[in-house]
């Protein structure tokens, strides 16, 4: 915790929320009010710059017309869609390479095929309707991890 008397009582700006365990954070706490926290609200003064870290209430406080309890509601959601995304028991090995793996996802109506693929020791991401062709992305990751990370930003992003 900062010295809370140094802090600006107002005119924080919401940046993001940020989940402490994902990053092995446990003992995080409050710069206003030293409650440990796990969903980090990160504020940013809009005056002097500095950057603080808060929980939900304090960051209602602190922030103007910011929803602090929807955000980590959404927050949430999302990163609860993340990990049954990348969940490795919804993956399948490919028969013809086994270092590639493959998902479905239904999108509305529509069946997608996720495929991360593994060349030249660097992973990619190819997405499909189901039995048509697809997009290859141009860009690679350097493990399977940050390749399916990158895939759920991708499905989060299709409007079918
Ligand atoms: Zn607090």
């Amino acid at each position: 915790m900062r010295n809370k008397s140094t802090l600006p009582a107002q005119d924080w700006a919401f940046r993001e929320i940020v989940d402490a365990f994902s990053m092995n954070q446990y003992e995080l706490r409050c710069d206003f009010c030293n409650r440990k926290i796990r969903w980090i609200h990160v504020l940013d003064h809009i005056a002097s710059y500095e950057t603080v870290i808060a929980g939900q209430d304090c960051a209602a406080m602190l922030c103007q017309q910011y929803d602090a309890e929807g955000a980590e509601r959404v927050f949430k959601n999302r990163e609860e869609r993340r990990r049954r995304f990348t969940d490795p028991v919804r993956w399948t090995q490919s028969k013809s390479n086994q270092s590639n793996i493959w998902r479905c996802v239904r999108i509305g109506s529509v069946q997608f095929v996720i495929t991360v693929f593994v060349r030249n020791g660097l992973y990619g991401i190819y997405v499909a309707k189901r039995n048509a062709n697809g997009v290859c992305f141009r860009k690679r990751f350097r493990n399977q991890t940050e390749a399916k990370d990158a895939a759920f930003e991708i499905v989060e992003g299709i409007n079918p």
